[in-house]
């Protein structure tokens, strides 16, 4: 056994010799960790003899029958994420913020795939009884769903086998540890070794495993980006935890699209499906209030319509506050500045406060004509008429530009009733934002 010691991004898991402290890599700060690896066994699995071709080994692609049979969650929306259910033999990573519900939902699909299946709950995160308490108040009763305590990686495998568990749920992987390993559990050593070998038996006994990983903040953990390109699945739940809605998207899927949502709401009976995204983002909208616009984003291959909110007072201060809650920041502050330049309008001693409704994030840019028009609609005090949608991606030069899906933006708009439909189509330019009020007369 030869020691040596390494420095490890904890985000991205570059390899350095020395501690630094932005990761040449991806630019994070202050992520690099010490470990110690063992470099004196590496050459031991190297296999002696080369491996020469058996006769009629090699088959033609067309000849070979893809074996990707699926096993349904219970769970629509889950099962639209992972494209049409889980991939059987497959290793997938389910990753969020603590108490986002990861832990609920993966018992809702274990519970649901218990029916006809052996599946084993492996925690090293809650207690047998947490989970018997989690799995009462979430009225779940199927007989065949076993859990146990757990937290070492070799113990771990030797249960999985012996159970022949159909489905394993791991929670989380980063508490998980290998005795032949010198580092601390949720290293990135550890991490990366324990779910190599995991996948190792998940693909030599066509076993399907789910691993649960937590993304923190400051990044005391070795994040789940760390282990992307290791799994086959990796899946992301998001949302604001005071907030009930919760997004499933697939950030790389083996088996399927990386296209699909899924959303949920979280109740008490664990999360539940949602039907018609877009009546529920708008329930409780107040009609024709000043500052609030609804806009049209792509969720997946979905449109939903959401309402963005704007907020605009006189700055106490010299500097004004600008404050987004679901939008991006920069980008804020272009379209304020787009605002002022071609929409010549001054917000200059004016604080700006966005807040997208229903804890959603709107990331793309055909939301910025709505953001903007709301922003203005608060500075003008002039209410947005209510039936109306805007959607729009804003350049530098003041000019509004195409987005794609348009037919199905205005469907789904039409659908819940607005009728009047303001995008490129209708406007080429910024500086024709203020016409939008006098639609609103
Ligand atoms: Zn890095």
């Amino acid at each position: 056994m030869k020691l040596k010691t390494i420095y490890i991004c904890r985000s991205c898991s570059h390899e350095n010799a020395n501690w630094t402290g932005k990761c040449p890599q991806c630019n994070a700060w202050n992520s690099f960790e010490e470990d110690v690896i063992n470099v004196g066994k590496a050459n031991k699995s190297l296999s002696k003899s080369p491996r020469t071709l058996k006769t009629k080994e090699a088959t033609t692609l067309l000849e070979a029958k893809p074996s990707n049979k699926k096993i349904g969650s219970g769970i629509n929306e889950f099962d639209r994420v992972m494209g049409d259910g889980i991939t059987q033999g497959s290793l997938i990573l389910l990753s969020g913020e603590p108490g986002i519900g990861k832990s609920t939902i993966t018992l809702q699909i274990a519970n649901n795939i218990a029916k006809n299946n052996k599946v084993l709950i492996i925690s090293g995160e809650e207690s047998i009884d947490q989970i018997a308490n989690r799995a009462s108040r979430l009225n779940l009763k199927e007989k065949n769903l076993m859990a146990i305590n757990e937290y070492t990686l070799e113990n771990i495998l030797d249960i999985i086998k012996k159970e022949k568990a159909d489905f394993v749920i791991i929670d989380s992987i980063q508490v998980i540890s290998s005795m032949d390993l010198p580092s601390s559990a949720g290293s990135v050593t550890q991490v990366r070794y324990c779910t190599e070998q995991i996948m190792e038996l998940a693909k030599s006994n066509n076993i399907t495993i789910m691993l649960i990983g937590h993304v923190t903040k400051d990044g005391t953990l070795a994040g789940p980006r760390v282990l992307e390109h290791l799994v086959d699945t990796v899946i992301h739940l998001e949302g604001d935890r005071y907030q009930d809605f919760r997004i499933l998207r697939a950030a790389k899927n083996r088996f399927g699209p990386c296209t699909e949502v899924g959303i949920f709401e979280m109740t008490e009976k664990g999360l539940s499906e949602i039907k018609n995204p877009s009546e529920q983002f708008l329930e409780g909208r107040k009609e024709n209030a000043i500052g609030s616009a609804i806009t049209v984003t792509m969720e997946g291959t979905r449109p939903m319509l959401i309402e963005v909110q704007a907020l605009v007072s006189t700055s106490p201060f010299g500097y004004p506050k600008r404050t987004a809650n679901g939008f991006d920041l920069n980008r804020l502050q272009i379209l304020i500045a787009v605002l002022e330049k071609y929409g010549k309008l001054n917000l200059q001693n004016q604080d700006v406060f966005i807040n997208v409704v229903g804890g959603i994030k709107l990331i793309e840019p055909a939301c910025d004509l709505a953001v903007l028009t709301a922003i203005a609609s608060s500075l003008l005090k002039k209410p947005i008429h209510k039936d109306m949608v805007i959607y729009g991606e804003v350049g530098l030069s003041g000019e509004l530009r195409k987005v794609n899906h348009n037919d199905k933006r205005i469907k789904e708009a039409q659908k819940l009733g607005f009728n009047t439909i303001i995008n490129p189509d209708i406007y080429r330019e910024i500086t024709q934002v203020q016409k939008i009020f006098q639609h609103s007369q």
